[in-house]
């Protein structure tokens, strides 16, 4: 058999997407067969970067700190990126300390044709497996944005049969890879957790969910189900802000395009018409731009909550533009642009080491060649986790400015009377 390509359209980080929004597969073939080659941000190739120090430190027994100033697939390896190898690491290491008997795995690449369709493989970061017994995995996460070992089981919305009433489930990413490893390695049930060095979390950097024997046969259920809506005659496009944030084709979807035109309703609306419900986005636009002082309050509270939707809009479709000129070829076709070289990137040494030897050679000092800079409190605490309390004193933290944000939002509600300023025949 061929090996597995490097992402599958049905794969493990793209899962609670697909499940929940079929149309985004079809839809990401369509790229492809328009030539689409898949695209990544540095801060993915960050993340790649830390995985792959990880294994070689898992691997070959070096340590993350030796990385430091080193570059990693281009990337140069600063004291984040050795923090989270450190983390990655010392998770493996704990795991094996608490399971000596067990073979330990690291990216472990799985193929789940059998359990949940052709073109269903996927890669386990770490994974300690023992046949007939609890298996353990985690996935490293380099990311700000804060990911958990479980989700709502409602939030799966159309397997709510097959899931039979349950709450909460693993993670889909988690329960994927751990369905592919229970399958390979025969194994009762998984441990499956998520390291998280960079998000904080009350459970602190590591956390898991235990993903029974009974959870493992419903996921392939909802699995087979989910591909099953994916080859639909018309899948169902379902635009969320989750679903859609990583998705390929957000800039040209037609299924978040009318949703777009829904949450948009009435954001325009000339003023004074207000009250008129029906009428079309389109009739709706106004015939000038109004200035802001010209909006009455429930306008100005409506461009609060539409407009970043309607700026990430714009910015995808920039993205999209620019990939259909660039990666696609087709510039000439698009009137009145060019592609241009963009200002050159910061200047790099070719290679550090050579670079500090011959620094060192024409005599500059250490201070000349390194410079000296303080680490903030929050590197502190992450260098030395044992010394942030004896700091703690010295540290201070403004408070956040004041924010306008729509009612659903995180966080209470601020009186703003105290904030007013105060007339001058008052003061
Ligand atoms: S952009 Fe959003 S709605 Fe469109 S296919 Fe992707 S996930 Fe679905």
């Amino acid at each position: 058999m061929a090996g597995p390509m490097r992402h599958s359209l049905i794969g493990a980080s793209g899962a609670k997407r697909w499940l929940t929004c079929p149309a985004s597969v079809p839809e990401t073939q369509k790229l492809i067969d328009a030539g689409w080659e898949g695209s990544t941000s540095p801060a993915a190739e960050r993340g790649t970067a830390v995985h792959e120090i990880g294994e070689m430190c898992v691997l070959q027994g070096r340590d993350p700190q030796s990385f430091a100033g080193e570059y990693v697939n281009d990337i140069l390896v600063d004291q984040d990126m050795v923090a989270g190898a450190e983390a990655y690491v010392a998770e493996v290491e704990a795991l094996r300390a608490a399971h000596p008997e067990m073979e330990v795995k690291i990216e472990e690449e799985l193929d789940l044709s059998f359990d949940i369709g052709e073109g269903a493989f996927g890669t386990a970061d770490i994974a300690l497996v023992e046949p007939f017994s609890t298996g353990y995995l985690r996935d490293y996460k380099n990311g700000r944005t804060l990911v958990e070992a479980s989700i709502p089981a409602e939030s799966l919305i159309h397997d709510q049969d097959i899931l039979g009433g349950r709450t909460s489930v693993a993670n889909p990413q988690l329960a994927y890879y751990g369905l592919g490893l229970a399958s390979r390695y025969s194994l009762d049930s998984i441990d499956a957790g998520i390291i998280q060095p960079n998000a904080p979390h009350d459970e602190g950097l590591v956390r898991s969910y235990f993903i029974d024997e009974q959870e493992l046969i419903t996921w392939a259920m909802v699995f087979q189900a989910g591909v099953a809506r994916t080859k639909a005659k018309r899948p169902i496009f379902h635009p969320t802000e989750d679903n859609c944030h990583f998705c390929p084709v957000k800039g040209n979807c037609p299924g978040r395009n009318r949703k777009r035109e829904a949450d948009l309703q009435g954001m325009f609306q000339p003023i004074g018409e207000e009250k008129s419900a029906s009428i079309s986005v389109r009739k709706k636009m106004p015939t000038k731009t109004p200035s802001a002082k010209e909006l009455t309050p429930r306008q100005l509270a409506q461009i609060v909550t539409e407009g970043p939707k309607m700026i990430t809009y714009i910015q995808d479709l920039i993205s999209y533009a620019e990939e259909f000129a660039i990666k696609m070829g087709r510039v000439n076709e698009m009137p009145g642009m060019k592609v241009i070289k963009g200002r050159k990137g910061s200047r790099q040494w070719v290679s550090p080491s050579d670079a500090i030897a011959r620094m060192k050679r024409l005599g500059m000092s250490e201070d000349q060649i390194f410079g000296k800079k303080i680490l903030s409190p929050t590197q502190v605490q992450k260098t030395s986790p044992d010394r942030y309390c004896d700091l703690e004193d010295i540290i201070t933290q403004p408070d956040g400015k004041l924010k306008l944000v729509p009612e659903s939002a995180k966080g209470d509600a601020v009186d703003v009377e105290m904030f007013k300023p105060i007339p001058e025949n008052e003061q």
